[in-house]
């Protein structure tokens, strides 16, 4: 039989030693690797600061990450998706050394006084369940500062049904504990806009109300204005109080899947190569979308304003197969690690085959949901475990194998005094 190498893992992030710098050991068996230990410098840095200022009553000031650290820490989150990794990284530096003007390393008052930064939305393309939102909700974590995830497709002109514009800002300001400052430099994340698209190219005679309406109504919102916010929500009306915020400073970070870009896009290029829409276990990296210019998205039905004020533009790519696995056993997150970890409350192990791994990503890519598929998948193949084992006093271990994943029966329960294979090499975790 050929001798097994053994492998140090970090016992945090789960990554190899060959994918990270360092790996410290702590007690025999347990490792930590340099990513983590950095991770959590920060984290405990602060911590402190918010003990100090909760002992002083002074606003700390965080220190910036700069765009490597960013682009790190999103990797023991976020799987693939390098490149927007990086684009979002340099912009959201960007975005907020324009806001903390005092950390600066040269003192530029002279020569650059009269030039003014300016801001820099960003708009997400990419398939549904490839990590748009899972981006932005990382990055407003690491930087510490509140967030507002909404719907595009709910959002309406202000005086028609629906959700005003200026609700997303009411969304910010609730994030961020009705302090004023901190939402006036928080993130909006504006999911699926490629929802309200004009419907077509001509221009109708009666007003869209649900397509370019709304993007003229947000275009205000992205530039920068001041926007009287009912603090209570719903309709505006006379005699209310207002909360007034700034949205000058405010990120605004679009995302949608834009279904049939890639047609505009090769019929503009006249090329023919393959879009996403295709699973070939590697990610494509001349994708026809990742060539994307304004005018396909004018095509699309977005209006030139509303473009304009996205200048920052990043296509995300379709998650692999081997990303998914990573998804389900790797990350910091990772679904197996939280479904072990829910068992390990009840005193019960679990193990995960590699065929039970693979089928479970070849069913989330046959869904063509991306990431999300995952965990409709495991929620189903667990649901009998999860509500059984909290009962059972003597459940030892739960084995996933592929027929488990395939439904040709529920995953098995060892128990106490059964013998359990223990973990061998067909097991992913
Ligand atoms: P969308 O691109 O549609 O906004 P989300 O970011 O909402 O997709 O992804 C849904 C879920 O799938 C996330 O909460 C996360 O658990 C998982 N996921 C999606 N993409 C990734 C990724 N690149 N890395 C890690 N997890 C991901």
């Amino acid at each position: 039989m050929a001798k097994a190498t053994r492998i140090t893992l970090c016992s945090f992030c789960g990554k190899p030693q060959n994918e990270v710098g360092r790996m410290l050991q702590g007690s025999p068996g347990v490792y930590i690797c340099n990513n983590c230990v950095d991770l959590c410098k920060q984290f405990m840095d602060r911590e402190s600061a918010k003990e100090q200022q909760n002992a002083t009553g002074e606003i700390q000031e965080q220190k910036l990450l700069t765009p490597s650290q960013i682009h790190d820490q999103l990797n023991s989150i976020v799987v693939g998706q390098d490149h927007s990794k990086k684009v979002l990284s340099v912009a959201v530096y960007n975005h907020f050394k324009r806001l903390r003007k005092g950390e600066v390393k040269v003192d530029l008052k002279e020569k650059w006084q009269d030039v003014e930064l300016e801001k820099s939305n960003i708009l997400l393309i990419g398939p549904t369940g490839s990590g748009k939102t899972l981006l932005a909700r990382t990055l407003a974590q690491l930087l510490d500062v509140p967030i507002a995830i909404t719907d595009a497709t709910t959002l309406t002109e202000a005086g028609y049904v629906g959700e005003d514009v200026e609700n997303i800002v009411l969304r910010l300001l609730q994030s961020a504990d009705y302090n004023v400052e901190k939402a006036e430099a928080g993130i909006i994340y504006i999911d699926e806009i490629d929802k309200i698209g004009r419907k077509t190219e001509n221009v109708s005679i009666t007003r869209d109300v649900s397509g370019e309406g709304v993007q003229q109504a947000l275009l205000k919102i992205l530039e920068g204005t001041t926007c009287n916010v009912p603090p209570q929500g719903g309709r505006k009306h006379p005699n209310q109080e207002y909360v007034q915020i700034n949205t000058r400073n405010i990120l605004f970070i679009c995302g949608g899947a834009f279904v049939g870009l890639d047609n505009i896009i090769r019929r503009r290029t006249k090329t023919n190569i393959l879009g996403y829409n295709k699973y070939d276990g590697e990610t494509e990296d001349n994708d026809v979308v990742q060539k994307v210019a304004p005018e396909d998205l004018l095509k699309y039905g977005m209006i030139p304003e509303f473009i304009g004020r996205l200048p920052v533009i990043s296509v995300l790519d379709e998650l692999s197969m081997k990303d998914l696995e990573k998804i389900l056993l790797h990350t910091k997150n990772a679904l197996i690690k939280q479904y072990q970890k829910l068992l390990a409350m009840e005193g019960v192990s679990l193990r995960i085959t590699n065929d039970a791994v693979r089928t479970i990503c070849n069913k989330a890519i046959e869904l063509k949901t991306g990431a999300r598929g995952l965990r409709s998948i495991m929620e189903d193949i667990m649901l009998e475990v999860m509500y059984l084992t909290p009962d059972m006093k003597d459940a030892k271990e739960v084995v996933v194998d592929r027929s488990a994943v395939l439904g040709k029966r529920k995953p098995r329960i060892v128990k106490n005094t059964e013998k359990s294979s223990g973990k061998n090499t067909k097991d992913a975790a």
